[in-house]
């Protein structure tokens, strides 16, 4: 290793200036040629139009593009390329899928951007230890298309289809957490190039447990012991660190098996409050769903358009249900008993795949619906999570506070978890309806905060939410986070201006 960084860093010493600004403000030319010593011309690009597609994500937060974009081929690469940014004080951002809705991939500095989308290959698939080693570039959806016949799934689905070291960087979630848990409870173990293009292994090589244990997943008992309680969790370290300690280049995740029989449900309410009040009962009365969704009248409105569903246009919850035929029929009669006390009505189910699917593909592309709502308005989504119990007030006030702010906005929420989002669309080049936007954000935010809640359930801070960081865990503890960032990037170059 020590010889495959000096050749890549050989002949460019930053004393010699290779890399300052050109006149265009780009990188200099005799760096970009290291660059593409070390992957292949084939595998770099300074276009404009390529960097600018990678200088954003799914957000509306805009900034300059990377100076250049670079498609390592496998590990090495990533750590020679690494060392020779680091040593030369060019900020890297790592790229998985640009899926991200916190403008974590902005280049706030330039830089070199890391398009990990070429690592693709699923490396290990240890069925009996339900376990898989990814590469960066390969999506969630295309592990469960490989995985499809080995009775074993990944269970965490964000709406997009993101790359699954994506989703490790951006602590991600999706609507299986209620009971699957999040990226968090399912990642075992990563590899990470470290800034000074060192390998780590956060639970050491090859290994494939995770530290602690998580009581609260049933699920999750099934797969036994798998623990360890060697050391500091440096796996949950890196897990939500949105590319600001170094790049994950693999991904040791936690499979589950496919369950016997699976039925989806939908209840329309009178009321936001009813529909919440059934989500806090169904989870008291311990029926362990697995998924459970909310979505407001306008969401709901915005998703029979934009995916043809017929659906009442109401307070609605969109449910899962896993386990034995026996155990579904009790799970769906409860549920069903819980919808009607509290007002539910039209509480229909599907037990056919295709059925299942159609609900929640519209489900899942709920983001879209809502931007179909403004056609030529950007999407920002707001991501608080707030203890369950705190779940009513905070939905019902913030349905109050979008009617009277006169923003579009719609919400769609995983509400199992705490967790919801206000989709507000806002005209990008309108200053004070953005404004207005943002100021909508941070006050939600803030109330989450007051109810002992988070600003951003599965998200991430990236660019927009740091303030609302500092507030949340305190001065001691971004101090901390400060320190362990200094240790790990002492020159702050990676993915410098988001997080902290
Ligand atoms: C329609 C839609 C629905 C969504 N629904 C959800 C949802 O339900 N739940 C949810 O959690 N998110 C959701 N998201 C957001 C997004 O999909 C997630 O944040 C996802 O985890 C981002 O993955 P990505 O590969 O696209 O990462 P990117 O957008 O490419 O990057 C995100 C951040 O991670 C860093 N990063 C990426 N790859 C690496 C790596 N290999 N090593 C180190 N850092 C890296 C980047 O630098 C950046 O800071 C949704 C997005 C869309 C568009």
């Amino acid at each position: 290793m020590a010889l495959l960084l000096r050749a890549a860093t050989w002949g460019l010493s930053s004393g010699r200036g290779y890399c300052s600004r050109g006149t265009q403000g780009s990188l200099r030319e005799v760096f970009v040629a290291a660059l593409r010593a070390v992957v292949g011309p084939p595998h770099v690009s300074t276009s404009i139009a390529v960097r600018e597609q990678h200088g954003r994500d799914e957000s509306m937060h805009r900034c300059q593009p990377p100076d250049v974009v670079v498609w390592p081929q496998n590990v090495d690469q990533v750590s020679r390329l690494t060392a020779l940014c680091y040593s030369h004080g060019v900020p890297i951002i790592p790229f998985g899928t640009g899926t991200g809705l916190e403008g974590g991939v902005c280049a706030v500095q330039g830089g070199v951007c890391m398009n990990l989308t070429h690592m693709d290959r699923i490396t290990a698939l240890n069925l009996e230890d339900f376990s898989v080693v990814v590469e960066p570039g390969v999506t969630r959806k295309a592990l469960n298309t490989h995985l499809r016949d080995s009775g074993l799934w990944f269970p965490v689905d964000p709406g997009s289809d993101a790359s699954l070291c994506g989703m490790a960087a951006t602590g991600a979630s999706g609507t299986n957490a209620v009971r699957y848990g999040t990226m968090r409870d399912n990642i075992l173990n990563l590899e990470v190039v470290l800034p000074s293009g060192q390998l780590l292994h956060t639970a050491g090589p090859g290994r494939h447990f995770r530290p602690g244990f998580w009581p609260s997943l049933p699920a999750l008992y099934v797969l036994g012991s798998r623990k360890s309680a060697a050391g500091y969790n440096l796996t949950g370290l890196f897990v939500g660190s949105e590319g600001t300690l170094g790049l994950i280049t693999a991904a040791t995740l936690r499979l589950h098996p496919v369950p016997e029989a699976t039925v989806a449900a939908t209840c329309a309410f009178p009321s936001v409050q009813a529909a919440v009040d059934s989500t806090v009962h169904i989870l008291q009365a311990a029926v362990p769903v697995a998924r459970i969704e909310f979505l407001d009248d306008v969401m709901m409105d915005a998703c029979n358009r934009h995916s043809q569903l017929n659906c009442v246009v109401a307070p609605t919850l969109f449910l899962e249900f896993h386990g034995s035929e026996q155990a579904l029929v009790e799970q769906l009669q409860r549920a069903e008993e819980i919808t009607q006390h509290n007002g539910g009505s039209h509480f229909s189910w599907a037990k056919e795949a295709e059925e299942r699917s159609r609900l929640w593909a519209a489900r899942h592309n709920a983001w879209y619906a809502a931007l179909a709502l403004r056609p030529g308005c950007k999407g920002y989504s707001t991501d608080v999570c707030v203890p369950i119990s705190r779940l009513p007030e905070i939905l019902v006030q913030t349905k109050e506070d979008l009617k009277a702010s006169g923003l579009t906005g719609a919400i769609v929420g995983h509400v199992g978890d705490g967790n919801f989002h206000c989709i507000l669309l806002v005209d990008p080049e309108d200053p004070e309806e953005l404004h207005r936007v943002e100021a909508f954000a941070q006050q939600l935010g803030r109330r989450a905060l007051a109810l002992h809640g988070t600003c951003t359930g599965e998200h991430g801070i990236g660019l927009g939410k740091r303030q609302l960081l500092q507030e949340e865990v305190g001065a001691v503890g971004v101090e901390t986070m400060r320190q362990l960032k200094a240790t790990l990037d002492p020159r702050g170059l990676m993915n410098p201006g988001k997080v902290l």
